[in-house]
């Protein structure tokens, strides 16, 4: 995957635009640092300009979250591995560093991350900012496998946080949503480097549900996307290995695996997906048809391989997204609301809704904070009307006290949100005591953290 084909970032105006393109500011200034000295002199240079500062990295959020018409910084130019531990598997990296550059160089070292999103476009410190996930009972945010952190801080200086210095500072801002300072350097826990044996199948959707919890007891990673207007869904289920990639019998054999996968990737994600979302998009009335043709078309896929090649892939159709997080036992019920609201909206969905699970963590502001938690994510084809099917959504999130993804749309306030984190006044204080003058804030935070 190439972090050039992620699309958005900085225009040659001068101007933001993210990923989805939902998102633009107009920055008076424009900063590239290449080291963490810049960082620091930069942000002193917007105290004494009274500007404020916020970081963008890979402009993959949905919400504001990163957006700023004062001073942003872009840390494409501070990236790479600064130093691999073998001996404990930890490995720093520069935070502007995206993750598809960092797996293989990871892999090159017999290492790995232990899990991943559906993507991996994202800048290392980028995604443990907004408490990006994957899927799997058995493992945690991304962000609850860091183990330090480098920050400058509202004064521009630099704090150091790991194991020996500070470390319950070092929990808190491991979510820290840009509001902390500027993350410079991240050491995570990687893993060995393993595979994983997937298997993608269409199923009905009600044997779906009842048979979720037993699989996400059972398998290392499972999930399910459910194509509205019909009864289908799709079903990964990846378990981790260190076997090697069978040999294909033969050139015939190994070009259809591959074709089948790519076959399900692009009617679901990419090409085929997007043309269709295109029709719906013109006709709303042909979207259930539409649903029915693409997981009519979708196969049983099976394949092993390394293991980030099978956790994230391209998505070239641009979308926007709701996510929510609930606790685990009112997950499937709340998947069976959603299931029922769209049957009520005014316009049909074209795009699968996704399902997953997840170890509770540690981590304040973690969306999976002291809970084992399911994740209920719900997505419109971009330009599209999304408001009455993400509104609809998030009244049925907060009768399970749900905690939104903190990159993708919602419409909670601080207010709203504080009782869903018993850990938020621990970010707070940790927010004045780093940036007591919020230097590191835009209307967006304003708004979900508070002034
Ligand atoms: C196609 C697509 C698929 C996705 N799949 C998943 C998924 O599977 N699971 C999931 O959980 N999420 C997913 N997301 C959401 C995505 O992981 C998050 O929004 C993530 O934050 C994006 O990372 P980024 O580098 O683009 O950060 P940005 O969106 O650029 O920034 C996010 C936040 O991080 C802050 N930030 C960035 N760098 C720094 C820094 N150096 N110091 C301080 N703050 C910083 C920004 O200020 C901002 O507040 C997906 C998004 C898209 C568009």
């Amino acid at each position: 995957m190439n972090a050039s084909k992620a699309g958005g970032g900085i225009r040659p105006d001068g101007s933001w635009r993210n990923w989805a393109g939902n998102q633009r500011s107009y920055p008076v200034r424009v900063e590239r640092p290449t080291t963490e000295a810049e960082v620091a002199d930069l942000v002193r240079r917007a105290v004494a300009d009274d500007l404020r500062v916020r970081v963008v990295g890979a402009g993959h959020s949905f919400t504001a979250v990163a957006r700023t018409d004062d001073v942003l910084v872009s840390l494409d130019e501070l990236t790479g591995l600064v130093a691999v531990d073998d001996a404990t598997g930890r490995a720093t990296v520069r935070a502007g560093m995206r993750l598809c550059d960092l797996n293989p160089e990871l892999d090159a070292r017999g290492l790995a991350m232990p899990n991943l999103g559906d993507i991996a476009y994202q800048s290392v410190a980028g995604a443990i900012s907004t408490s990006t996930h994957g899927t799997g009972l058995g493992f945690r945010s991304i962000a609850a496998g860091v183990v330090g952190l480098r920050l400058v801080v509202g004064d521009g200086t630099v704090v150091v946080l790991d194991d020996d210095h500070d470390p319950d500072l070092r929990d808190v801002a491991r979510v820290g949503l840009g509001a902390l300072g500027v993350v410079t350097e991240v050491t995570l826990q990687c893993v060995p480097a393993f595979n994983l044996h997937a298997i993608d199948e269409i199923m009905a959707v009600d044997d779906v549900v009842v048979a979720f919890d037993s699989w996400a007891e059972e398998t290392d990673h499972a999930e399910f996307f459910w194509m509205p207007h019909t009864g289908m869904a799709q079903v990964k289920r990846n378990t981790r290995t260190i076997e090697a990639p069978r040999p294909a019998r033969n050139i015939g054999h190994a070009a259809r695996r591959r074709w089948k996968r790519f076959k399900n990737k692009e009617l679901l994600e990419n090409v085929a997906f997007g043309a269709l979302n295109h029709m719906g998009r013109l006709r709303p009335s042909a979207i259930p048809r539409l649903n029915n043709l693409v997981f009519d078309e979708v196969g049983r896929a099976e394949y092993l391989t390394t293991s980030y090649e099978v956790f994230a892939s391209e998505r070239r159709v641009r979308f926007l997204e709701m996510e929510y997080a609930v606790p685990r036992e009112h997950g499937l019920e709340a998947f069976s609301r959603v299931r029922s609201l769209i049957d009520t909206l005014d316009r049909p969905i074209s795009f699968p809704i996704e399902f997953r699970i997840l170890g509770g963590d540690d981590v304040p502001l973690s969306t999976a904070e002291g809970r084992d938690t399911c994740f209920i994510a719900v997505h419109v084809f971009r330009g599209t009307p999304f408001e009455q099917y993400f509104r609809g959504v998030e009244a049925i999130m907060d009768d399970y006290a749900g905690r939104p993804h903190w990159g993708k749309l919602h419409f909670q306030t601080a207010a709203t949100l504080a009782c869903r984190y018993p850990q938020w006044g621990r970010f707070q204080e940790a927010r004045d005591r780093l940036d007591p003058t919020r230097r590191f804030t835009n209307d967006h935070l304003t708004t979900v953290l508070g002034p």
